[in-house]
């Protein structure tokens, strides 16, 4: 069966009424026969019919023997680094999402959570890193906003030699576009949020995972730090995956349009876009991925905060703002937006220059959204002519 129609047949009607669309179990508690007899749930902490819905899709569609949702990502990334113990350490992808970065240095480097940032599109870093305490691998492929893409497959390889975890946060490929634990990941995590739900209206995080043991950790850690996702959220999140496969693969051949238009224009440096022959990780990226994600970033020739600040203030159809994923096109400003807290020298290392772009593709027409795109080039073409005439 093929996967567009497998989401949306794996999501079942409900077993009591046969409703088509998942029921909200809005409820805390269950009503029990006797003392511990109950019909498979007791306390919505623990589970919730409509949660375990989603938990199953996303088990399904991952390949996990497992499946469990969270109040937000960073739930879903607390959860996964609540696998480790005072003296372990982590390596991890150096252009990591913020507050994954911020989780490690802020709360639990004081617990003895140890992490080493490594560039992992080579996979030599990786083993560089390694010592006899590390315990996870960390990976996000493609990553925030400059879209490098590691080897899943060969760094997995390696973490089995070494006895270590690969955890992979999937949220910039979604499961359409790659299955990390088909390639030999442990762990997958996603922002929900993002491209799962992808209507930009809902907060949420998803885990999968490969074994029963894992699964069983992972549901301790869920119930014991109570940090789940609730039944609102969880069916507007089932709504959205089911057309997930719909929504990624047309903003990942909008984006495609994009990145070739953008490739183009005289005024830029570089285009980011794993799909352009001349991105560095382009062979590896059209092996490991179904599609070549819908994030495509760039810098202008003049490298100024206020060239990029003009471009995102001067679109209207891409509108300004944090997250990506959602059906509406979305653009932002990292420098001075996701990346600011992040130190200039740092920033600029990890290819986030000054007047870095950063686009979400939506599911508009194409043709809309590069016409978006071409009056905000020239519109500030003429915001600088009339500050060159006024000087
Ligand atoms: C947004 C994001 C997160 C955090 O998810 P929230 O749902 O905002 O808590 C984690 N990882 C990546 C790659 C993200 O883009």
């Amino acid at each position: 069966m093929q996967e567009t129609t497998e989401i949306l047949h794996s999501i079942l009607s409900d077993p009591l009424t046969g409703a088509l669309s998942t029921p909200i179990y809005q409820t805390s508690t269950f009503v029990q026969d006797a003392p511990g007899v109950n019909k498979g749930f007791d306390y919505s902490r623990s589970n919730n019919p409509t949660r375990q819905v989603l938990e199953e899709t996303i088990a399904k569609l991952e390949n996990g023997a497992g499946g469990f949702a969270f109040a937000s990502g960073l739930a879903a990334v607390d959860a996964v680094i609540k696998l480790c113990q005072s003296g372990d350490e982590i390596v991890a992808v150096d252009d990591i999402y913020g507050g994954t970065f911020r989780s490690f240095e802020k709360l639990y480097k004081k617990f003895g959570i140890t992490v080493h940032y490594t560039d992992t599109t080579d996979p030599e870093n990786i083993i560089d890193n390694i010592t006899p305490n590390t315990k996870l691998i960390w990976l996000e492929t493609p990553t925030n906003p400059t879209l490098k893409i590691t080897d899943i497959a060969t760094i997995s390889k390696i973490a089995k030699a070494n006895n270590c975890l690969v955890v992979v946060d999937n949220t910039f490929a979604s499961p359409i576009l790659q299955k990390p634990l088909d390639l030999g990941a442990d762990i997958v995590l996603h922002s929900a949020t993002k491209y799962i739900a992808g209507h930009s209206d809902v907060i949420a995080g998803l885990i999968a995972v490969k074994t029963k043991a894992l699964a069983e950790e992972i549901k301790f850690i869920q119930n014991a730090t109570g940090s789940i996702l609730g039944p609102w959220d969880s069916w507007l999140t089932i709504r959205g995956i089911q057309t997930l496969g719909l929504r990624v693969e047309k903003q990942c051949r909008n984006a495609e349009i994009i990145a070739e238009y953008l490739a183009n224009k005289t005024e830029l440096q570089i285009v980011n876009y794993p799909g352009l022959k001349q991105h560095p990780n382009h062979a590896l990226a059209s092996r490991q991925q179904k599609y070549f994600g819908a994030v495509v970033s760039f810098t202008f020739k003049e490298d100024t905060l206020e060239k990029a600040t003009d471009f995102v203030t001067n679109t209207n159809l891409f509108k300004l703002a944090e997250s990506l994923g959602g059906v509406k096109s979305l653009c932002c400003h990292p420098a001075t937006m996701t990346h600011k807290g992040t130190p200039d020298k740092t920033r600029r290392a990890a290819g986030i220059n000054d007047s870095l772009v950063r686009l979400s593709v939506g599911t508009e027409d194409p043709s809309d959204l590069v016409q978006d795109l071409e009056e905000a080039f020239e519109k500030i073409k003429s915001i600088q002519k009339t500050a060159v005439l006024a000087s």
